[in-house]
């Protein structure tokens, strides 16, 4: 039957044979994050617009036409969010977190934006970000590009390339937006409708251009590295002889603007080719400006963000499957006996066999019809309990997925039994 209701536009489901990959990254993340000392901060999805709008900055594709914003029941304007950099900042302001003190701190969850869907593009997508404040030099910026490696690393990725630039001071940006503007409005009859529009308000951004009619005359364009500042050089300097003595290779791409007005010297990409436009997986820099933007004392900060839809469709690309997590096994119960004995087995189980995935058959059903029903769940085990079995207060073991024959067993061989095949498993399995 049809449904009438459905998801809405660039809005999906993730069903529960996709779920499993995500819970693996999940963890990859997490076990990642804690190893570099980073604690995870949890913020609202809704804020105030303004938020957003002096943060992420008004001439932006963001704010200018992706942002879900709406007025609620008190007629105050608010938007869900489309990034999760302002909120952390802002929560951190509101809570003290920044008061003579540093910050390593790491958000995920879904996002917003009104984007034309595509593959790699939806309205609700999902980032991890991960954000540094109250540290100034270059190496919180290698540390944050190593982390962002050793993800890559545990999770088996490898088609991503890194790209680092430097977009300097507000001071050194300034001359070199006046280049900007004085090069493209030569050039205007070239620009497309969009760079037009952004050549006086925001023209950083016309070299972020994905369009590629515009590529050759982006690429001509004047050079940063012949404005930048001493000081910024020499942060970028340091930054890849950091990255260098770690041997993370990097390319310098002197085009790379981020889509976000708030970014100071550092920015970084990882991109690969195998995901078409939507080739970026995570991106980030520094923004020093943004906490004193938004109310707070001057402090220096540096974080990234990746898409996790773009990085589990790049697995998938890289043919790294996560490993999936078997149910171990699945009671059949056959008669009213059996399902009151079997109900109470089950939870034993649980309690003596920490990660143990059982599956109780709930209702009636012949034996045949419960063991298709075992086959389906992934089980490797059936776990019987008919009439005979209740006579003799044992339990057959049958297994599903090996060459073996059926065994007889006690309850309480049950439990070893079982605990043994777990702790086997979980062994060799070690980061599920
Ligand atoms: P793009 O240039 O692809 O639009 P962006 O510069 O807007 O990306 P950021 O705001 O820096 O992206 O977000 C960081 C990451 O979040 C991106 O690298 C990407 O992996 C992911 N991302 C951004 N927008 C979307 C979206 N609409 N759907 C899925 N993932 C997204
Ligand atoms: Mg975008």
């Amino acid at each position: 039957m049809a449904n009438d209701i459905q998801a809405i536009r660039g809005m999906k489901d993730l069903l529960p044979d996709q779920s499993h990959a995500w819970q693996y990254v999940e963890n990859v993340f997490r076990s990642v994050m804690s190893s570099y000392g980073y604690s995870e901060i949890r913020m609202p999805i809704v804020e105030k617009t303004e938020l957003f709008k002096r943060s992420i900055g008004e001439v932006t594709d963001i704010v200018e036409k992706e942002m879900y914003t709406f007025e609620d029941r008190n007629g105050d304007s608010l938007t869900l969010r489309p990034e999760g950099t302002a909120s952390c900042v802002r929560a951190c302001l509101e809570h003290g977190l920044l008061y003579n003190q540093t910050q390593r701190l790491w958000y995920s969850g879904p996002m917003f934006r009104h984007e034309r869907p595509q593959k790699g593009r939806y309205r609700q997508f999902h980032q991890v970000g991960v954000e540094a404040f109250g540290m100034a030099g270059p190496d919180i910026d290698a540390e944050m590009i190593l982390l962002s490696a050793r993800l890559w690393q545990a999770l088996g990725l490898k088609s991503v390339v890194l790209q680092i630039n430097s977009l300097g001071t507000p001071e050194t940006r300034a001359v070199y937006r006046t280049q900007l503007i004085e090069y493209f409005t030569k050039n205007s009859e070239q620009l497309d409708e969009d760079s037009q529009r952004r050549l006086n308000t925001n023209p950083l951004r016309i070299l972020d251009s994905k369009n590629p009619a515009m590529r050759e005359l982006i690429n001509a364009a004047p050079n940063f590295f012949d404005t930048i500042d001493e000081d910024s050089m020499r942060h970028f300097d340091e930054l890849k002889r950091y990255l260098d003595e770690a041997g993370v290779a990097y390319q310098v791409n002197p085009r790379l603007v981020r889509g976000l007005d708030y970014y100071t010297k550092t920015v970084f990409e990882w991109v690969t080719d195998k995901l078409g436009a939507q080739g970026t997986i995570c991106a980030g820099g520094r923004f020093d400006g943004l906490v004193a933007q938004l109310g707070g004392k001057a402090t220096p900060a540096v974080g990234f963000a990746l898409g996790i839809e773009r990085l589990l469709a790049l697995l998938e690309e890289d043919g790294q499957e996560s490993p999936v997590q078997d149910v171990h096994a699945y009671l059949v119960l056959v008669g009213e006996e059996a399902r009151h004995k079997g109900l109470l087995l089950a939870e034993t189980l649980r309690e003596n066999t920490p990660g143990i995935r059982l599956i109780t058959h709930c209702g009636e059903g012949s034996m045949k019809s419960q063991f298709k029903r075992a086959d389906k769940s992934g089980a490797q085990i059936v776990l019987l309990i008919g009439e005979q079995e209740i006579q003799d207060k044992v339990v057959s073991v049958k297994f599903l997925r090996e060459d073996e024959p059926q065994i007889t067993m006690t309850q309480e061989a049950v439990i070893d039994f079982l605990k043994a095949r777990v702790i086997n498993q979980s062994q060799a399995n070690i980061l599920i």
